[in-house]
């Protein structure tokens, strides 16, 4: 997908802070953490927003939370907690529009959602 910048972080052509990879999810580090732990999680695959997930791709969501999960563990939060997030579509506060899932752990996290 041409002018989308995680497309571009995917493709090489911006530089990312990977964090994982494999054929269907890439992991990199927010430029803007808002947590000592913030990681995107994002699918190879350009789908616009998680208002598009149909049946079909489900699955793709279920499977970026196992590698949150993974990653959760691997930095130390899985048992004190940490937060996965998916802004959606514009008052959701989506403001790249290739699906993504923000972890975010590693300190107490505020308790309110808007
Ligand atoms: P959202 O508001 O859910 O669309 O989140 C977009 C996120 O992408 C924000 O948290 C930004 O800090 C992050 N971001 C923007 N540009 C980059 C970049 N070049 N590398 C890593 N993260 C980025
Ligand atoms: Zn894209």
């Amino acid at each position: 997908m041409e002018n989308c910048l995680f497309c571009k972080i995917i493709g090489g052509q911006i530089p990312g802070d990977f964090v994982f990879k494999d054929d269907r999810v890439v992991a990199f580090k927010d430029i803007h953490p808002m947590a000592p732990l913030h990681v995107l999680i994002v699918p190879r695959e350009h789908i616009s927003s998680l208002a598009d997930i149909i049946e079909a791709k489900a699955g793709l969501v279920a499977y970026m939370v196992t590698v949150a999960n993974k990653l959760a563990k691997q930095n130390g939060v899985a048992d004190r907690g940490y937060r996965l997030v998916i802004n959606t579509g514009p008052e959701g506060g989506q403001v790249v529009q290739h699906l993504h899932m923000h972890l975010l752990g590693g300190k107490p996290l505020d308790g309110k959602l808007g």
